[in-house]
């Protein structure tokens, strides 16, 4: 079995889910554009799963448990399971975001605690 899966998506589908596309294991990650003037059409929370946001372009509105924030490209948010949210798109611009979901406190390590640099074995070309 290969070490790696890989698509190419479109990110300016309405919604792309790469879990079953790239097998994930640990998390779901999501491709959002919502149309000017959408919104996701319910609030919703989790049962196990925090998510994080990534705004990559345009303006809308997030609301989370009461509370209305204006959201533009670069915001990052994490949202705990229990937090009830909902995301609309500005009424003159579309909204672009990742949404990254996965267990709430199942990182035990990452970056230099999990990563392991490789001297041996093979190396791209531009390593050489
Ligand atoms: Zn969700």
């Amino acid at each position: 079995m290969s070490n790696y899966s890989m698509k190419r998506v479109d990110l300016h589908a309405g919604r792309v889910e790469l879990h079953d596309l790239l097998q994930l294991t640990g998390c779901e990650v999501s491709c959002n554009t919502l149309p000017q003037g959408a919104s996701v059409p319910f609030v919703h929370h989790h049962t196990n799963n925090e998510e994080l946001y990534i705004v990559l372009d345009g303006a809308g509105t997030l609301f989370i448990d009461g509370e209305e924030l204006p959201l533009a490209a670069g915001d990052c948010f994490r949202i705990a399971p229990a937090g009830a949210r909902c995301i609309r798109a500005a009424e003159d611009s579309a909204l672009h975001f990742l949404c990254v979901q996965t267990r709430a406190g199942s990182l035990e390590g990452y970056t230099m605690s999990d990563g392991v640099i490789d001297e041996k074995g093979d190396k791209p070309s531009w390593l050489r």
